[in-house]
This record gives C-alpha cells, structure tokens and sequence, in this order.
C-alpha cells in the first residue's frame, strides 16, 4: 500500500507458533491522535499483536508500518527509536531509586548532541522530568523511593518513563489491573491527556473503564478482528456479545 496518514497502518499480519496462527491475516489502522482499544477472551491475540508491533515477536507474514516505515524486519530498539513505546502488564521500575531518578535515567540520551558526546544537558533533562512528572500525578512524589510508591502509582510511572522518550504511538496492556477504583479514574484522566498529540492502543478488560476512554474499540478473537467501531456498534454486535460480552 502506499503512504497513508496513518500513523500505524497494519496489513494481512499473521504469525504462526508451531502451525497455531496467534495472529491471523489481520488488518488494522490506527489515526494520529487516536485512543484505540483492543478488547476480547483470553487468548485472542491482544498481547501478541503488541508484541509484534514493538518487534519482540517476528511476524510470519504481512505488514506493520509505522508513520509509513516499514517495521516487521527492524530490531527492537530501531522500533523504540522510531517512536513506538510499550508498557508491559508488570512494571520493571527500579525499585531503589527516586522517582526523579526512574524519569532521568529514562531520558533518552543518544538522541541529542550533547547526548552523544555522554554529557547531560541537565536543564533540559530536569525540566523534561518535571513536566512528565506532573502529567503522571507524581509531581509531589520526586524524592520519593520508587519502591514506596502505590501499585497504580508505579503504573503511572512506568507510563512516565515511556513519556520520557516522546513516543508517537504507546502501547498499554491492562494498564488498570490491581488498581483501585480511584486509580482507575485518575488512570482514565490520564490516557485521555497524553492521546493529545500522540496515538494510543489499550489493552483492556473493564468496560466501564473501556466506555470513559476509547475512541473506537477493535474486538479481537482467534488472531482476527471481530469487530470494530464505536463502543455503542460494538456492544450491540452480535457476535461481540456471542463471543465476548454475553459471558
Ligand atoms: P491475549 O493477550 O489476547 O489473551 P495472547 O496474545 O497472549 O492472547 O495469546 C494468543 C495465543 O497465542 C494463545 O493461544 C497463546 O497461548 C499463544 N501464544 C502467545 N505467545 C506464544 C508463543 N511465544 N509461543 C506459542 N504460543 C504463543
Ligand atoms: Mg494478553
């Protein structure tokens, strides 16, 4: 295909592990500014499909281009760097340092000049760190061991540290699982701001959590897409609700 203002364009994907298609023939668009979200059963493929568009899994066929970039054939950090970034179900946080800590050393430092040369052009870094810090709710919190955070806390910070690196499109799976109910609304707030000048894709369960955020919701079953659109055409679909929602 040729370009598109996608800035994640998706095509006839599959891969197989031992002849099992996880992903199968998929096609898939996601817009500039978009807050996507994946639903469906376990199994259905959701992480697997994250997996391929950060490259930790190879795909066996098709394409996933990103901002017109062809991404199947790169390594995993070339992706990063490209401005794909993916935040895993367990946040890998270091416990022992400070908040302030966790975002600096998150700081993409090769990207620079000064950077390359192994200096720190510290005002920027720090003033980096104080706006991503009040955008995760974790303004107050800098000099705070990041072990001693809250488990939603800890997810807001893994998010931060993702923000660090300026990515056009972030990839969240269950972002909200173990959060209380306040988390999960402080959680919601917080999607619904960092989509405003990137692309977003969620992986979630909690409809109610899924109605508060998604612009359009893609259902996944078997590797494929069941349906996709609004939440409201997607809840009332028939085979969503045979295959997902009715349980
Ligand atoms: P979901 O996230 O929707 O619950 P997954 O993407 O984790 O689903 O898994 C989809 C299917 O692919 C499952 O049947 C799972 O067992 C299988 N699968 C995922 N990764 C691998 C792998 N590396 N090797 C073999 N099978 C896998
Ligand atoms: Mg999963």
């Amino acid at each position: 295909m040729s370009n598109t203002d996608f800035v994640l364009a998706i095509e006839d994907l599959t891969v197989s592990f031992d002849g099992f298609k996880a992903i199968d023939n998929l096609t898939l668009y996601v817009d500039r500014g978009e807050l996507r979200v994946i639903i469906g059963p376990n199994g259905a493929g959701k992480t697997t499909l994250l997996d391929l568009i950060c490259g930790k899994t190879k795909a066996s066929g098709g394409s996933i281009k990103f901002k017109n970039q062809e991404m199947t054939k790169l390594a995993e950090h070339k992706i990063v760097r490209a401005g794909v970034g993916r935040k895993f179900q367990t946040p890998s946080i270091y416990e022992n340092l400070s908040v302030f800590k966790n975002l600096e050393v998150s700081f993409p430092s090769g990207r620079s000049v000064l950077g390359a040369l192994g200096f720190r052009c510290t005002d920027e870094v720090k003033e980096r760190v104080q706006s991503v810090a009040s955008e995760i709710g974790l303004a107050d919190a800098l000099d705070m061991e990041a072990g001693l955070l809250s488990h939603g806390q800890k997810q807001w910070l893994e998010i931060g540290m993702l923000l660090m690196q300026e990515p056009e499109l972030l990839m969240l799976d269950e972002p909200i699982a173990g959060m209380s109910v306040r988390e999960r609304e402080l959680t919601a707030d917080l999607l619904q701001r960092i989509c405003k000048g990137r692309s977003v894709i969620v992986i979630e369960h909690d409809m109610d959590f899924v109605k508060r955020i998604a612009h359009k919701v893609t259902v996944m079953h078997q590797g494929k897409i069941l349906a996709e659109g609004s939440m409201e055409k997607v809840q009332a679909d028939p085979k969503v609700i045979d295959v997902y929602l009715g349980h």
